[in-house]
C-alpha cells in the first residue's frame, strides 16, 4: 500500500466539485506561482508554521508548545488510512452528487498514490476530480484522466515568459497536456485564477481562450478571483510574500475594478462566455 505527504483533509466542500467533496490536499508543487493560496503544498516534506499571536514566550520552545504557536504542516498518510478518511462522508456524496477531490499543491506530483487512490475510489464508485496545474508527463495525467471522473485544470497565461516569471515553470507542458486531454473522454473544467495588473489583459485572456475553445469536453471555466488573505500564511511559514500590494480600487472593488489595466473580470467573462458556461469563483 502507497504512501504520500498531505497537509490537509476538507470536509464539505462545495467548490471544488459537483455536490459536497471532501478536498485531500497532497503536498508539494512543481511551480511556484507569486500567489499561491496554498503555500504550505508547495515543498514536499513537513514544514513548521508558527502562530505570534498564541505564543506566549514561555521559552518552553523545546518541549511541547502549550498554546499550540508551533505547529508541522504535513504528514505521511497510506492510501487505505485515507481511502477510510473518504468514506467517512459517503452519505454526502450520495446525498449531493458529490465526491472527493484531490487538490495541493500538485496532486499529480506523486503520482503513483494519486493513481492508486483513484484506482481504489472508483472500486467504491466514488466521484473523483483532480484540481491540477497540468504540469507533469503526460502519460501520467492520461492515466489519472482514465480513472477520474472531471479534471480542474488551471490555466494561468498562455504566454510562456509570463509563465516563467510568475509561476517559476515554462508551460509548454500544461498546454501540451490540455491538447492530449481534449482528446479523451475525460470532463475537463478550465480554472483561471484571474490577478490584477499581472494577468488581467484583454489579449491574454483571448489568447486563452481562443486555445481552448474547441476542445469539446471542456464542461465549464471558472474565473477565479484573486485575494491576498494568504500572505499572513506566508509571514506564519517564514516565506516573503512577492506579490505587491493591491492599489486602493481594486482593494475596494476587487471584481469591478481592472486596475491599472482597466480590464476587469467582467469583461473577462464575456470572452469565455461566447463558448462555455462561465462562473466567476470556484
Ligand atoms: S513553547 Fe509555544 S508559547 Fe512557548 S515560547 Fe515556544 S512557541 Fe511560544
Ligand atoms: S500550481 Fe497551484 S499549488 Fe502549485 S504553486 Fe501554483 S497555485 Fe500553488
Amino acid at each position: 500500500m502507497l504512501k504520500a505527504a498531505i497537509f490537509n483533509i476538507m470536509r464539505y466542500s462545495v467548490h471544488d466539485g459537483p455536490g459536497i467533496r471532501t478536498t485531500v490536499f497532497l503536498k508539494g508543487c512543481p511551480l511556484s506561482c507569486r500567489w499561491c493560496h496554498n503555500p504550505e503544498g508547495i515543498s514536499r516534506i513537513p514544514q513548521n508554521i508558527f502562530y505570534a499571536d498564541k505564543c506566549i514566550n514561555c521559552g518552553g520552545c523545546d518541549k511541547i508548545c502549550p498554546t499550540g504557536a508551533r505547529e508541522v504542516i504535513g504528514y505521511e498518510i497510506s492510501s487505505g488510512e485515507l481511502l477510510k478518511e473518504i468514506k467517512k462522508d459517503l452519505i454526502f456524496y450520495e446525498q449531493s452528487g458529490g465526491g472527493v477531490t484531490f487538490s495541493g499543491g500538485e496532486p499529480l506530483y506523486q503520482p503513483d498514490f494519486l493513481l492508486e487512490m483513484l484506482q481504489k475510489c472508483a472500486a467504491e464508485y466514488i466521484h473523483t476530480a483532480i484540481d491540477t496545474s497540468g504540469f507533469c508527463d503526460t502519460d501520467i495525467i492520461i492515466q489519472a484522466a482514465e480513472l477520474a471522473n472531471l479534471i480542474l485544470f488551471d490555466i494561468k497565461f498562455f504566454d510562456e515568459a509570463q509563465h516563467i516569471k510568475y509561476c517559476g515553470v515554462s508551460n509548454k507542458i500544461i498546454l501540451e497536456n490540455l491538447k492530449a486531454l481534449s482528446k479523451t473522454k475525460v470532463n475537463i473544467n478550465i480554472r483561471v485564477p484571474v490577478i490584477p495588473e499581472i494577468n488581467d489583459d484583454e489579449h491574454e485572456m483571448r489568447e486563452i481562450c481562443g486555445y481552448i475553445k474547441d476542445m469539446k469536453n471542456i464542461t465549464g471555466v471558472n474565473l477565479l478571483p484573486y485575494h491576498n488573505i494568504q500572505s499572513e500564511k506566508y509571514k506564519r511559514l517564514g516565506i516573503e510574500y512577492k506579490m505587491p500590494e493591491l492599489s486602493p480600487s481594486l482593494r475596494d472593488a476587487p471584481l469591478a475594478s481592472g486596475g491599472d489595466s482597466g480590464y476587469s473580470i467582467y469583461e473577462t467573462e464575456k470572452i469565455f462566455e461566447k463558448y462555455f458556461k462561465t462562473k466567476i469563483g470556484g
